[in-house]
């Protein structure tokens, strides 16, 4: 059997070590058009910020494709032939292929303003994205360097694609950014915004709602991120309708223009969301949502035979009904899993796609978050449970529950194990219950004193159930 993936990152890797491991004769071949290397898009920020090298974040040796038997492609997929089961590449060439994976990702959604393909104007998605920033901000890899990439044949992407290599205004300008912007209030965004505070500067940050990444966050724990934000020099726009980017004589960014006046920007980075990487399977039958994801059932499969997709790129069902990508990195992970049982013939509940109750972390400038289960998912009966801790700590709590037990957690200031927490939602606990066992999902060292949760249960000045 051919297994055919497209796309090498964490659900095409992961499938490719399922097969492999299920089946040590199946031929296994993924295509990559952005990386020989799997590595952690997780990371780029680490990257960037020169904290980590670029290998730090591949999480595989570098040997790995000859030492587990998979063959590399390095190849542009842009199309599918569903009749003859081949997939098309770049420059004429069809691969045949008897079960084939689609696991093609994201691509960052292009800036709908004039002035968004100016010199110095970028993404924050791809490891080229990651090239061009470092570029922008420190006039080639950040200073954690690392061994050069092998994939020096991306300088010939063509230019839709979004691994494309791009031209560095710090470079036409001699001088490198000094005044750099951000435009999306996501956690993209937000850690572009770091990159750039860690290098010293103190970028702008553009976001058109009342408060940044209103998905995951309330405006109450956005207040808190705001104000660290400010107190690091990171200039907050809020309710900034961004309505076009002016450039130079030399075609470099020089100006983001909002509808509340005009800034000086001499790098900004566009951070309004992801969106499939799927226009290369326009026309060939496989089957795309309205917003370009690849519809797929429980066991992966698209509607044509022996087509599978996997990640970022794949439609899910939601628990809320809605059928729609998840483009969380372990979400991307278990599906790979899953679709390369499934493809493999596998019907029991191991090739069967649940999804499990979503967790996610990150650290926001420098405050820990953590958030478990459906927060801000607007669910029926849900309430809110809130706690502000202004100790030697400074923290939030929110913890959101309906009559049947708490369904979610969104937790700022401290960090904290998700297992314990997707625990109490899984096992249905009360809110009485999590309360008083939140300590047994506290991951603080011994230096951080413990969270104390005010004793009362009534209303208390320091915490509200809303
Ligand atoms: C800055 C940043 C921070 C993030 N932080 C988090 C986080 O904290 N937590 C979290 O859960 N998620 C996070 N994510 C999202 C997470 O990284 C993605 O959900 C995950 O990496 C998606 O994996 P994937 O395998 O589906 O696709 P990708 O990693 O996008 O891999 C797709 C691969 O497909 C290949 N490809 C695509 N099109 C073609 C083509 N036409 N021909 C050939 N090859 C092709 C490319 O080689 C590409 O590498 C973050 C993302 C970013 C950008």
């Amino acid at each position: 059997m051919h297994v055919v993936i497209v796309g090498n990152g964490v659900a095409g890797m992961e499938a490719a070590l399922t097969v492999r491991a299920l089946d040590p004769h199946a031929k296994v071949t993924l295509v990559s058009e952005e990386s020989d290397h799997f590595f952690s898009r997780t990371a780029l920020m680490w990257v960037a910020s020169g904290q980590m090298s670029h290998r730090d974040i591949e999480p595989l040796e570098r040997d790995a494709y000859p030492r587990r038997g998979l063959e590399r492609l390095r190849a542009r997929a842009v199309g599918v032939d569903v009749e003859r089961s081949g997939l098309r590449l770049l420059g004429g060439e069809t691969l045949s292929y008897d079960r084939l994976l689609i696991a093609c990702g994201s691509r960052p959604r292009p800036g709908p303003w004039p002035g968004s393909d100016l010199r110095g104007v970028g993404h924050f998605v791809t490891l080229q994205d990651l090239e061009w920033y470092e570029a922008e901000l420190h006039g080639g890899p950040s200073h954690a360097g690392g061994p050069p990439r092998a994939d020096q044949h991306l300088a010939a992407c063509p230019p839709d694609s979004p691994y494309r290599r791009r031209e560095v205004a710090a470079r036409t300008r001699g001088s490198l950014s000094q005044a750099p912007a951000v435009i999306g209030g996501g956690l993209i965004g937000i850690e572009a915004v770091e990159v750039a505070h860690a290098r010293g500067l103190h970028p702008r940050f553009f976001i058109r709602d009342e408060w940044f990444w209103p998905m995951a966050i309330d405006a109450a724990e956005a207040g808190w991120i705001t104000e660290r934000m400010r107190a690091h020099g990171v200039h907050v726009h809020l309710e900034h309708e961004v309505e076009r980017l002016e450039g130079d004589a030399h075609g470099n960014v020089a100006r983001v223009v909002t509808d509340r006046g005009s800034y000086d920007a001499d790098c900004a980075v566009i951070a309004i969301g992801v969106v499939p990487n799927t226009a290369w399977l326009s026309g060939s039958g496989v089957a795309l949502d309205h917003g370009g994801g690849v519809i797929v059932d429980a066991q992966q499969r698209t509607n044509v035979p022996n087509v599978y997709a996997a990640g970022d790129c794949a439609s899910v069902r939601w628990v809320t009904g809605a059928q729609r990508p998840e483009q969380l990195w372990y979400t991307g992970r278990d599906q790979g899993r899953v679709a390369a049982r499934a493809l493999l013939g596998d019907t029991g509940p191991r090739a069967t796609y649940a999804r499990p109750t979503w967790y996610n972390s990150a650290k926001l400038m420098d405050i820990e978050y953590t958030t478990v289960g459906l927060v801000n998912m607007q669910q029926p009966g849900e309430r809110e449970w809130f706690f502000e801790e202004r100790s030697d700590v400074r923290s939030t709590t929110r913890i959101v529950y309906t009559d049947a037990g708490v369904i979610g957690f969104n937790m700022l200031g401290r960090r904290w194990d998700h297992s314990v927490l997707a625990g109490f939602i899984d096992q249905g606990r009360s809110l009485t219950y999590a309360l008083e066992h939140l300590h047994e999902a506290a991951f603080d060292t011994e230096l951080v004193p413990p969270l104390v949760l005010p004793k009362e249960r009534g209303p208390h000045p320091e915490f509200q159930a809303h």
